[in-house]
């Protein structure tokens, strides 16, 4: 039997409903800051969407757009600012930076508080010990996709390709927190079909197209598909789907898995964010 499809769209929209209703229940509305910097036409509408279902929900959502031209200097002083603004809950900076700002800076310069992303080496250590912090979104979207299917994690074998600081490495610790035996891969793993071959939770964020074939899959394993690649002007996954479909038991589709999440935990983050600094 082919795996069961994990409808991201559907699942974001019930992680959007419960930021709704958490919000009904909060004194104030929380607000997000989208920072831009420069006119990339992806970032453009990243940054506008992030900031529209913000609106959308009923937070306050808004863009700061700067000049590609903008200094890191300037920049930081912005971050400062918003870092004091006490109206401000979360702010995001839309990556990549021009190359004359240190993204790694303006991260490390934003109100670890505030920093909605979760990049900020205070949340990225606090997720590592197992204590409450902003988790990165897609990350945290990968996560509610598997508890969607009723995977009880604990004790099963998890594979996550691609080591990244914001997708692999922040879901290998999110799977280790619950319990999963976790083994990580990347460019130099060897045999890395046999590896993965060992996983009930497989977890593809590689950015290569249809990396992940059939014979690399357990079957019953649960495939979430964090790659997003155009391939002859069409979205595609890491994962081989129609094929990888006939091993796995759950599988995430591209576009339709992954991609929704990010913004709806954005939003939820937004709102942790304002509900733990208010308090
Ligand atoms: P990244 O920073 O480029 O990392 C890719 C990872 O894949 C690296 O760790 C790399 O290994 C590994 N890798 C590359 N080729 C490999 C191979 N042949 N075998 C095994 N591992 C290999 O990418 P990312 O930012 O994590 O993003 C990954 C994908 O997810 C991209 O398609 C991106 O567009 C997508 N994405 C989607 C969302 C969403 O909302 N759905 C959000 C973020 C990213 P090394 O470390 O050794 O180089």
């Amino acid at each position: 039997m082919p795996a069961q499809i994990i409808d991201g769209k559907a699942i974001a929209k019930q992680v959007e409903a419960e930021v709704h209703d958490a919000l009904a229940k909060l004194a104030y509305t929380p607000s997000l800051v989208a920072v831009r910097v420069g006119s990339d036409p992806a970032s453009e509408l990243y940054v506008r969407n992030k900031a529209r279902k913000a609106q959308e929900l009923g937070l306050r959502g808004t863009e700061l757009i700067f000049d590609a031209a903008m200094s890191e200097a300037e920049l930081l002083s912005e971050i400062d600012r918003l870092n004091g603004d006490d109206e401000v809950d979360g702010i995001l900076v839309q990556l990549p930076l021009p190359p004359q700002i240190d993204a790694k800076k303006i991260i490390k310069a934003v109100d670890p508080r505030k920093d909605v992303d979760g990049f900020h080496p205070i949340n990225v250590g606090l997720l590592h010990l197992g204590e409450r912090a902003l988790v990165p979104c897609t990350p945290a979207g990968v996560m509610r996709l598997i508890a969607s299917t009723g995977t009880a994690i604990a004790g099963l074998r998890a594979v996550v390709i691609g080591r990244s600081d914001i997708v692999g490495k922040p879901v290998a610790a999110l799977l280790l927190q619950q319990n999963a035996t976790v083994t990580v891969c990347h460019s130099r793993t060897r045999d890395l079909p046999s590896v993965a071959r060992e996983a009930d939770v497989l977890v593809a964020a590689i950015g290569k197209p249809r990396l992940v074939t059939a014979d690399m899959v357990k079957r019953g394993a649960v495939v979430i598909d964090v790659g997003i690649n155009r391939v002859e002007g069409k979205l595609t996954g890491d994962v081989d789907f129609q094929n990888v479909r006939q091993v796995a038991s759950w599988i995430t589709p591209v576009p339709g898995g992954v991609g929704p999440m990010t913004i709806a935990m954005l939003m939820r983050n937004t709102v942790t964010a304002a509900h733990v600094r208010r308090r």
